[in-house]
Order: C-alpha cells, then structure tokens, then sequence
C-alpha cells in the first residue's frame, strides 16, 4: 500500500489562532442573521459575503503578496476552509477562483493575467467558473468537441458546455477547447492538442442558458460559444498544453473537505438532537461516522501539506474524494433512518435532511464520478 503517501500533518500553531478568528467572524454572521447556513458550497453564492471574507484576508490566503495574496500556509488555508463548510456559510461565490483557477493562473498563467485577475479573486470581487465539461465529454475529458480555431490576434471558440456552475453569475471560465487535431500515433495523441483559455462570461457570441437542480435551483448552466474571441492574451499556458494543466487542477479539486462535509450539518445536528438517548443503534452510528470523518480529515490534511510543498498528489486526492463522497453521501441516509430513535422530534434535523437527500446524488458526480476515481486509484496499484 505504500503507493499512497498519506503522513500524520499537525496543524501549526498559527492555524489555532487563524481558527478562532474565521469562527468569531461567523458567530457574528450568524447571529446578525447575515445569512442561512447552507448543507452545500455550491448552493449558496452570496457576492456580499465574499467580499467580507476577502476584506478580511481569506481569499487567496497562500498567494504572493504582489497579487493580493497573504503568503500563508495551506494548512492555514485548511482551517478557514473547513470552518466555513462547517458553519455552512455563503461561499460559491468566491469558492472555485480560490480553490483552483488562481493557483492555476499563479502555475501556469502569464504575468499579466496573474496582475490582472488575481488581486479581484482575493478582495471577493472577481469569481471564475469551470468551462471543462461538455453533453458528450464528462469523465472522458480528452474528447471534448469545442474548437478552438487560431484568427489574427486570438482564437474563435464555437461549442457547447454543461453543467457550468454558476456561469450565470461569474465573470470568467477557464474553458478547454481543442485547438489542434490530436496527434495520430502517439501514445496519449488525445491528450495532445487542448487549450485553456480565460472566457469572459459577457463576451459576445456566448449564451448561457439555465439548467434547474433536483432541489429546484439554478446552479449550473449550458453555455452555447458561437464564435466566440479570445485573445491571445487570455490563453492560460501554451497552447496545446492544456491537458496537463487540466490534471494539476484536479488535486485542488478533489482533496478539500468539501469532498466530505456536505452533509456535516446533519451529523452534528443528529448529534445534538440524540443528546439523553441510549439508543445503540443511534450512538453506535454516530460514533461509525464521527470515525470515518476523523480518519478523512487527517488524509485531507496530509494531502494539503504535500501541496504545500508544491506536490500533485492526484492519487491520494482520488481516494480522499472517493472515500469522502460515499461517507457524506450515506449520512443522511443513516439519519433518516434514525429519526424514530430520538428523544423528540427535530424540525432542524428534518429540513437538513431533506435538502441533503435532494443534493446528495450530485456529490459524487462533481469533480469526477466514483467509477473514474476508482479507475485512478487502481492505475496507482498498477492494476490497470
Ligand atoms: C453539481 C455538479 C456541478 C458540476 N459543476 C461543473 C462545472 O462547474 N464545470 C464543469 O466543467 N463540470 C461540472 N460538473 C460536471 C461533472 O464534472 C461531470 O458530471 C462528471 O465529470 C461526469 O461526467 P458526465 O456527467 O458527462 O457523465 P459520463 O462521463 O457520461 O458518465 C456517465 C456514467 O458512466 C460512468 N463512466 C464514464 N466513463 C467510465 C469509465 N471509463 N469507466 C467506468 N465508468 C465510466 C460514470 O462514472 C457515470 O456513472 C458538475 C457536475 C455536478 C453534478
């Protein structure tokens, strides 16, 4: 098993005191009534909220400070990320800008892209989308059929995209396209030939059509590029170099404690509500859950430090983001069956529930579905 590289991480000192701080700012969110706490990070996008958090330094914590960053730790990061999702704040807005795009514009992105979008993304004020998915490329990222074709000064985009969180309310996606035929004969030809680019969610040509959620929101969208122009400027990295980049994203993407506290809100409420009762099968499933979110937290942490250290580990992040997704997922399940064990009844616990129950099969289709994650973590075993 060693092909896994998960060591023990301690949180610095530092990240106690950054804790208390991002917790003392919620109480008085919460208690100003500023907004409801939410189950999911994408169901809540509130530009007012993340602009406070930027104003108080959160966005872009590990980020030079000539961008607008604050040249903290990851670790650091891990903390106001976790005490977000775990008071259930407001955070789409800001959340993929923070989570992926800058640290992909600061990897791979020019000078004056990262002058240009990244000291927005750390005040709150400028949020990116993921342009990546397509109705005929999901899992199999490599086929996706919007085309890129080179024009003086830029590139002309036409295609079409799915599942575009937020795009309606975002200012940019970061949009893979086919710029070049794959390479015929070479070992990964399919992964030859894709670009990232910088869309800008009002250029011309594009339209973003709503698509409504199993809750009844509009989270995500269809973005229709008829002939869109990009600028040469607004390619992130070189052209055609785009696959690689995409992977890099993906250990940000899948690692976080996002990956296994979207139904957090209801274990501890469960918590709360089984307060006096000696129910075994209730306390019994309570202490099975509270196991597994302590072993997924330490894993996240440990992958944190090793990107930190500047480390890609795509490996433990599919594990972490499996082994995540299926524990958040069969939470609320275990809760709705343990409702007639309570004490009393519990009005809070119910609503969580239900949201939960409506958003949980999207968990484990975001950020790569469980089957692809599974594909990943066997290629590690060297089973594939
Ligand atoms: C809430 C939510 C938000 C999202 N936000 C975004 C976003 O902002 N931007 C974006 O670009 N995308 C986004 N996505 C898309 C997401 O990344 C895709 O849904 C996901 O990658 C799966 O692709 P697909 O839906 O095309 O399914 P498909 O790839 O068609 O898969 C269908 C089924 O077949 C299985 N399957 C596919 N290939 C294999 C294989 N090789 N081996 C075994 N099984 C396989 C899959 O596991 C799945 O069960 C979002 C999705 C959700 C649910």
């Amino acid at each position: 098993m060693s092909v896994f590289q998960f060591e023990l991480c301690e949180l610095p000192p530092e990240a106690a005191a950054l804790r208390g701080e991002v917790r003392a700012f919620l109480e008085a969110e919460i208690a100003g009534a500023a907004w409801d706490p939410q189950g999911d990070f994408c169901s809540h996008f509130s530009e007012d909220f993340s602009k406070r958090v930027g104003a108080n330094g959160w966005i872009g914590l590990t980020w030079p400070t000539q961008y607008g960053g604050h040249q903290r730790s990851m670790l650091e990061r891990y903390v106001v990320t976790e005490e977000m999702l775990v008071a259930g704040a407001p955070v789409t807005a800001h959340w993929i800008a923070d989570r992926q795009s800058g640290p992909l514009l600061l990897r791979f992105g020019s000078e004056a892209q990262r002058q240009r979008y990244l000291p927005g993304i750390t005040r709150g004020e400028t949020y990116f989308a993921i342009g990546m998915s397509e109705p005929d490329a999901g899992s199999d990222l490599a086929s996706v059929r919007t085309r890129a074709d080179k024009v003086a000064g830029g590139w002309k985009l036409n295609g079409r995209k799915v599942w575009t969180t937020y795009a309606h309310r975002c200012h940019y996606a970061i949009t893979l396209a086919r710029s070049a035929p794959a390479t015929a004969g070479l070992p990964n030809a399919r992964h030859d030939g894709l670009t990232q680019f910088i869309l800008d969610l009002h250029a011309p040509g594009l339209t973003i059509n709503p698509i409504i959620n199993l809750p009844g929101q509009h989270e995500f969208n269809e973005m229709v590029l008829d002939d869109v122009f990009i600028a040469d400027e607004d390619v992130v990295g070189t052209p055609g170099g785009g696959w690689a980049q995409v992977t890099s994203e993906l250990a940000f993407e899948r690692s976080g404690p996002e990956r296994f506290l979207s139904s957090f809100r209801v274990l501890s409420t469960l918590v709360d509500a089984a307060r006096g009762s000696t129910d075994a099968r209730l306390l019994g499933t309570i202490g099975r859950f509270t196991a597994h979110l302590a072993t997924l937290r330490q894993m996240s942490l440990s992958v944190a430090a090793m990107l930190s250290r500047g480390a890609m580990p795509n490996l433990e992040a599919a594990l972490i983001k499996d082994l995540g997704n299926a524990c958040e997922r069969e939470i609320p399940e275990a809760a709705r069956l343990l409702v007639s064990a309570l004490p009393q009844p519990n009005l809070l616990l119910d609503a969580l529930i239900e949201e939960a129950v409506l958003y949980a099969p999207s968990w484990t289709l975001r950020g790569g579905t469980r089957e692809i994650l599974r594909g990943i973590i066997a290629r590690g075993l060297g089973l594939r």
